[in-house]
């Protein structure tokens, strides 16, 4: 039989991928999807096998080539599709193939691996002569220590043991190089973790029990039944020794249980609402139904304004997919949304259901995956990155509130959920659906052109008005009332009169902690963040200063750190301060805050936001996480702090943003049966953002916007890419530029627009000084070759692969 070779991805910062050589022993357990474990350089790695061959590499090279060590999968891991998606990803983005496949992959929970060493006879023999002699170096009686131990041993050790022997790894590569060792890599699987159940058994006597026997009794017989020991233990008030003495005694009966996840109280008790369809919910789905009878590719966008009931038209899409025995995917911005649509879709479609997003436990993560892989679910929620979820015979791709930034994954690989959901759709034979009541301008103009088809609900469900928005000028707020704050007249009062209707308020502002700027009024220097050219931010709560982009803390200076005045102030309110303005202001009122400093776990979001939901809370405070999505019933108020923030950057996509971000949120007000108003405070009454937000008119906004892209070359009428350089040495990335700049400069001739190098905005971060180019091609082809020319010269002129970062279809420039 000849021997085979595979292309293995790996997962290190380089676009090639690995020739290894397949022994005998493991022909049939490899193929195109598997992982497996091979040498790299000198450790182990975990990696795919894009492409198996007979076709002998050239000789060579082939002495060069390793063997695989071992394949990990029964089953490929990643379906043929996958592979073919993960090859364009890695393509299109200039990723490595190896990080995009990790990115694809499950983490490895049930896996590690390890190196181990055996003794060989010449090892053995070795030991007998340093045995035997006198007068040891030290090296010797390393050696002889390590020697003996293998061979008393008589199997492997693996190097986690001897790193606990004084210089033992040391010596081991040493006898390996003489051959006195051999060593080897090997996979370690990991056993499912179990757990003690413990139940009352029914044939001991449950008279005359002593007291705590009787607390156990109660609990497991008569409440509870059969529960985990530690949980016995808890809710009991025993120890666990009892316990265990009960079992030994034979009055409590026990067994093991692999760990399941504990039951999700968030679950408990829940009906989804059953809505009948009206007629525009209706008819869209029916052409969504068509395009699936199909059963070829097809791309729509549903464009719907807030509270027309978009999530009805997903789901019934959903069903009409698995109805055509094809699968599905919902993909929604935020992890909190994942929770809200992962049960209503299974309370409406059964346990087929898995839920994947980065905020799971990688055990959990693990699990779904694999729920999902081996076909028992087949319908997945999930953020960005369940895009990859391995699913087959897909038929169904949704993108919720797709113009949201945070499908763009913002390190390698730099995908864009969107972008790649509308490919995989394509490589599968299915259809993708946007959907959005403000498209970002890319998708918008897909749907213009034809590209995409656009599906429209063009009013709320039962015919409920759009809040009425308000715009309060801050410059005429303070004019009449001198004073600066977050809170206008205006908001406060509407606020004040919500108390007293007993309805809810949301407020959204854009900043969190306390404030967002410190400065010295002496001379004028703001307190900046050690490693980047950024202010840093007041967190009262904490009692420190921190930096919102590099995690950076310090305590609050008493002197100005520059000139040590003691005139150092705090401008510009975040919702932390907002929050105790509100308590101030409202004594009576209940008042809660959802950002990510006061809600760091799941439980505690879902705790929030349930209490919203559920009329618990008065007023709600929170950072953009409250403006997406969510559906509160009796919020008839909406204020908006600061949102035009975002409108001062030095991004083209900022005007857009700040419209995205006012609509959505404008569209949580009057939802259910009561009528909302919404109130936006700002300091740019006039610009078009905030008036066409105001007067809720996407398709005005759209025109206006897309004038102003088509000018000055931006998407989506121009492919761009962004090359930032960076390192903690400004010589270093200067020097660097430069070189670029030798190779980018002469494109212009070709076509392409480059821009800089200049300084990125952010002109220093984590302690990185980056300098900026921005590249402009009519055509995507040419911008996709252009890229990876770039990489492949800053490879040959030996600048470092992550001092040069390319980010294809930036969504921030910032
Ligand atoms: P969108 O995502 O378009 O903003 P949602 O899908 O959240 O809107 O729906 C808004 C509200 O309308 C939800 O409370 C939903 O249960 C309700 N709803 C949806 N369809 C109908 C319908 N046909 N009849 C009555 N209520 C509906
Ligand atoms: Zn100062
Ligand atoms: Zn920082």
């Amino acid at each position: 039989m000849p021997l085979n070779y595979c292309e293995v991805a790996l997962p290190v910062p380089l676009r090639s991928l690995f020739t290894y050589a397949i022994p005998e022993r493991l022909a049939g357990s490899i193929s195109a999807g598997s992982r497996v474990l091979v040498p790299f350089r000198n450790r182990a790695m975990i990696g795919v096998v894009v492409e198996v061959s007979t076709r002998k590499p050239d000789p060579e090279r082939v002495k060069y080539i390793r063997n695989v060590v071992e394949s990990l999968d029964p089953i490929p891991s990643l379906p043929p599709k996958l592979l073919e998606l993960g090859r364009w990803v890695s393509k299109y983005y200039v990723a490595p193939p190896g990080e995009v496949f990790r990115a694809m992959l499950p983490p490895q929970v049930d896996l590690r691996h390890e190196r181990e060493f055996l003794l060989t006879d010449a090892g053995r023999a070795r030991r007998a002569q340093i045995d035997a002699a006198g007068n040891r170096s030290e090296e010797e009686i390393t050696d002889l220590a390590l020697l003996s131990l293998l061979e008393i041993e008589g199997n492997p050790i693996r190097a986690d043991r001897l790193r606990k022997l004084p210089g033992g790894e040391a010596a081991a590569e040493r006898l390996v190089r003489r051959r006195q060792l051999e060593s080897r890599e090997v996979a370690i699987h990991r056993h499912a973790r179990v757990q003690k159940i413990v139940a009352w058994n029914e044939n001991a006597a449950s008279e005359l029990l002593a007291e705590k026997e009787a607390r156990i009794f109660h609990v497991l017989a008569e409440e509870r039944g059969p529960l985990p020991l530690p949980v016995v233990a808890k809710l009991s008030k025993v120890s666990r020794a009892l316990i265990e003495r009960l079992i030994r005694q034979g009055k409590l009966k026990s067994w093991e249980e692999p760990i399941v996840a504990e039951e999700d109280l968030f679950e408990v008790d829940y009906t989804p609402p059953s809505n009948v369809l009206n007629i525009d919910q209706e008819r869209e789905l029916n052409e969504i139904r068509a395009w699936l009878d199909a059963g070829v590719f097809k791309a729509g966008l549903l464009y719907g304004v807030t509270g027309s009931g978009k999530t009805e038209v997903y789901l019934g899409a959903v069903e009409a997919a698995l109805a055509r025995n094809r699968t599905a995917l919902l993909l929604v911005p935020e992890i909190a949304l994942t929770l809200w649509i992962g049960r209503l879709c299974r309370a409406r479609l059964g346990a087929g259901v898995a839920v994947l997003h980065s905020a799971l436990a990688e055990v959990e993560r693990a699990r779904e995956w694999w729920r999902v892989r081996r076909g028992e679910a087949r319908v997945v929620v999930g953020t960005r990155s369940a895009v990859f979820a391995p699913v087959e015979n897909l038929g169904l791709v949704v993108v919720d509130e797709e113009q949201e930034a945070s499908y763009k994954q913002e390190e390698t690989p730099r995908y864009h959920g969107r972008d790649v959901a509308i490919v995989r759709a394509k490589l599968e034979g299915a259809v993708a659906l946007l959907g959005s009541a403000t498209p970002s301008l890319e998708s918008f103009q897909n749907a213009r052109s034809g590209k995409y088809q656009l599906l429209q609900l063009e009013s709320r469900v039962e015919n409920r008005p759009l809040a009425p928005v308000e715009i309060v000028d801050l410059r005429e707020d303070f004019r009449s009332t001198h004073k600066v704050g977050p809170l206008s007249t205006k908001l406060s009062e509407a606020i004040a009169e919500r108390l007293a209707q007993g309805t809810q308020s949301l407020i959204l502002i854009n900043r969190r902690g306390y404030s967002w700027f410190v400065i010295c009024r002496s001379c004028g220097a703001g307190v900046q963040c050690e490693n980047c050219s950024i202010s840093l931010t007041y967190h009262k709560q904490r009692g420190r200063l921190e930096c919102h982009y590099c995690g950076f803390s310090r305590r609050v200076p008493k002197t100005c750190p520059k000139c040590a005045s003691e005139h150092v102030y705090f401008f510009g309110a975040g919702a932390e301060q907002l929050e105790e303005k509100l308590r101030e202001k409202f004594p009576g009122a209940r008042v809660a805050r959802l950002d990510r400093d006061s809600v760091r776990t799941k439980r505690a979001y879902q705790q929030v936001l349930g209490d919203f939901a559920s009329g618990k809370i008065d007023i709600l405070v929170g950072t953009q996480m409250v403006a997406k999505g969510h559906d509160f019933q009796r919020v008839t108020l909406v204020g908006v702090v600061s949102a035009d923030s975002q409108l001062s950057l030095p991004d083209f996509r900022a005007a857009e943003r700040t419209f995205q971000l006012l609509t959505q949120v404008a569209g949580r007000a009057g939802r259910g049966a009561l009528p909302g108003e919404v109130l936006v405070e700002t300091f740019y009454p006039e610009h078009y953002a905030i008036q066409l937000a105001a007067r809720q008119d996407y398709l005005a906004f759209f025109e206006k916007e897309q004038q102003f892209r088509r000018l000055l070359h931006y998407p989506p009428f121009t492919a761009l890419a962004s090359v930032l350089v960076r390192d903690t040495k400004i010589e270093n990335a200067i020097r660097w530029s430069r070189l670029l700049s030798t190779f980018l400069a002469p494109q212009e001739s070709r076509g392409v627009k480059v821009l800089g190098p200049a300084a990125a905005p952010l002109a220093r971060l984590k302690r990185e000084y980056r300098f900026q180019f921005l590249l402009k091609a009519p055509k995507r082809a040419q911008l996709t070759r252009l890229v990876s020319e770039l990489l492949s010269f800053s490879e040959a002129e030996e600048i470092p692969a992550k001092a040069v970062l390319v980010d294809v279809d930036p969504l921030s420039l910032f």
